[in-house]
């Protein structure tokens, strides 16, 4: 999820980011939903926020393809980005849904959903949680005939279940939340902050001077953008560490330290980041 959206489009837009393959980005959440077509039929990497949502993804991406809807891809499992599972499987055919194995569909997404109060509230609510069908460790890939999309779990970092999705084909790189481009990189209760730069680096090996970036929210990126993110993202890993490592207390650790974003939204990142830290990196503060 992204709490910042300066420049979301009012209505959704489709953008052709390479042969086949297509990006649906929509003003609510300012969410991205990517498209790639092949042979067997059409991929989407995320579904949004509700069956209605979902629904006017899918109108968008009509207007490029009416290849039938085969499979779905979950970057992770927050609200905004798998709400729609549902009808995704009824607007297809035998739609295969394909997530991390760490995604967590049982615990934080229906709590998160629960408590969800903003936009479209009501819809949002309404969705029922659809988990995959199938989910991989390390590495998976769907077969779409012509071309292969390859699944990578690079690591934890917005969440415990993220995945980037490539077409290598065409140098596309899906990065769901692990990358946003809207706003600034969210840190939530479910959040990694000590381990999302090493998986961003593996993302990173993924990337070349070519590759067309989809963040999880805003308008697609390139390398420069990525590395620039990553170095920010362990600016906030480094900083939790140093604070521990000289003994400050967690309470007291948002207000002690220079953040590359602004402290009031990373509460989580530094709560999460402490308790992550071994016990040999934290001092006990000094009295
Ligand atoms: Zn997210």
């Amino acid at each position: 999820m992204s709490d910042a959206t300066p420049h979301a489009p009012s209505e959704p837009t489709l953008t052709e980011l390479a042969d086949r393959v297509w990006v649906v980005r929509h003003p609510w959440w300012d969410v991205n939903v990517t498209a790639v077509e092949g042979e067997r039929g059409l991929l989407l990497v995320d579904t949004h926020t509700s069956d209605a949502s979902f629904g006017e993804v899918l109108d968008v991406v009509r207007r490029a393809t009416r290849a039938p809807l085969v499979a779905v891809v979950n970057t992770h499992a927050h609200l905004d980005h798998v709400l729609g599972n549902t009808a995704a499987r009824a607007a297809g055919q035998d739609v295969v849904v394909t997530a991390h194995e760490a995604a967590d569909y049982a615990g934080h997404l229906p709590r998160s959903v629960a408590a969800y109060a903003g936009e479209r509230a009501e819809e949002a609510r309404a969705a029922v949680v659809s988990p995959p069908d199938h989910t991989f460790s390390s590495v998976s890939a769907v077969d779409l005939g012509d071309r292969v999309v390859e699944l990578v779990h690079p690591g934890r970092g917005h969440t415990d279940g993220d995945l980037v999705a490539r077409v290598e084909d065409a140098d596309v790189l899906v990065a769901g939340d692990l990358v946003e481009e809207s706003g600034h990189p969210v840190w939530g209760a479910d959040s990694w902050p000590m381990e999302w730069p090493l998986s961003l680096d593996l993302a990173l090996e993924l990337v070349g001077p070519a590759t067309v970036v989809v963040p999880g929210h805003g308008t697609p990126v390139d390398r420069d953008f990525v590395f620039e993110q990553r170095s920010a993202i362990g600016v906030v890993a480094e900083t939790i560490r140093d604070l521990a490592t000289r003994g400050v207390p967690v309470s007291e650790a948002l207000a002690a330290g220079h953040w590359p974003y602004p402290a009031e939204h990373l509460a989580d990142a530094v709560r999460r980041g402490y308790e992550h830290l071994p016990r040999s990196q934290k001092r006990l503060p000094l009295i």
